[in-house]
């Protein structure tokens, strides 16, 4: 059993917290909101004070919060937790953040640090089935692998600092601009006469086959549990990919890469959730592409 420290616990934090505690560990959260720290008392979890409090007297000491600010703030600045916690504590944010921000508080924060962000959503949280990809010294991250064993399913450990902030960025830039153009292909089917499921079962075997395609359908009937079959309730919102494909616009303008497809999505993506669609799931984009079609 670890001693662990728990700041934001949220949608995401507050699940995470709740498997940790499942699985015997000792749990002190802090959270701004007075429901989430309500939430995460009622299912054993020990109530901090403050972020620093949480920190202090920890093995480990997690952060999922909302953005880079926030993760700067609470470990660096006014929440103090880097500082509060134990010389040999180990430092974990799951957060997605800019890798830029990820690299200064790691150097920062004068303890073994890992940045860890997370993919699976909300229902990978629940069920602790979700994918982690790390960033940090390897020695810190075999030490932090139960901890993040019981949240999560599958593990990889990226490099060094930042890593995981980069894998993440990449894969969500790999995923946008796979979901639109599997969508834009399902457009231009419709507008050729050729049904969903002959595009899918041709697509799906040939050199067009994609996740966005087999596992996630962005039209309703190939793939039975895809959002498209219960009206883009979300899966992945579409204002959660519009920050990770920023993120990642970041991380391309600050490492200077081209990455002209995922600049375009990420204008898709602003458009979509600027015309009040944020909270749909980003599969949900195809709705956008047929109306700019019928325009
Ligand atoms: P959320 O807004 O539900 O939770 C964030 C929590 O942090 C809130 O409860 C908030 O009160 C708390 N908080 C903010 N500042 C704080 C501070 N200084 N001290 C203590 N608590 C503070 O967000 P979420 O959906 O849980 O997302 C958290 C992170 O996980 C984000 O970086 C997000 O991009 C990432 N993520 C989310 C999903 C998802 O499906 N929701 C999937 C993968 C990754």
């Amino acid at each position: 059993m670890a001693r662990i420290g728990f700041v934001g616990l949220g949608n995401m934090g507050g699940p995470m917290a709740r498997n940790l505690l499942k699985s015997g560990h000792a749990v002190a959260g802090f959270d701004l909101s007075q429901e989430a720290l309500d939430g995460f008392a009622a299912a054993g979890g020990t109530r901090a004070g403050s972020a620093a409090e949480a920190a202090s007297g920890a093995d480990f000491v997690l952060t999922m919060l909302p953005a880079g600010r926030h993760v700067r703030d609470a470990w660096l600045g006014a929440g103090g937790m880097a500082a509060a916690a134990a010389a040999a504590a180990i430092l974990i944010d799951c957060s997605t953040i800019d890798v830029a921000t990820a690299r200064e508080v790691a150097a920062a924060a004068g303890r073994p640090m890992l940045d860890a962000p997370v993919s699976g959503g909300t229902m990978g949280a629940e069920a602790a089935t979700l994918t982690f990809m790390v960033g940090g010294p390897e020695d810190a991250f075999a030490a932090a692998t139960p901890i993040l064993s019981a949240m999560g399913r599958s593990l990889v450990h990226c490099g060094g600092a930042g890593a995981g902030q980069a894998a993440k960025a990449c894969n969500n830039m790999m995923l946008a601009a796979n979901m639109i153009v599997t969508a834009e292909a399902f457009v231009l089917a419709e507008k050729l006469g050729l049904t969903h499921q002959a595009l899918f079962d041709v697509a799906s075997k040939s050199s067009g086959q994609s996740w966005a395609l087999t596992s996630y359908c962005p039209v309703p009937g190939p793939v039975p549990g895809s959002p498209a079959n219960r009206d883009y309730r979300p899966g992945f919102a579409t204002a959660l990919m519009a920050k990770d494909l920023g993120l990642a616009q970041e991380a391309a303008a600050t490492a200077g890469a081209v990455t002209p497809l995922g600049a375009e999505a990420l204008a898709l993506y602003r458009r979509f959730q600027e015309e009040g669609h944020g909270d749909v799931d980003f599969s949900g984009i195809i709705a956008m592409l047929r109306r700019l079609t019928e325009r």
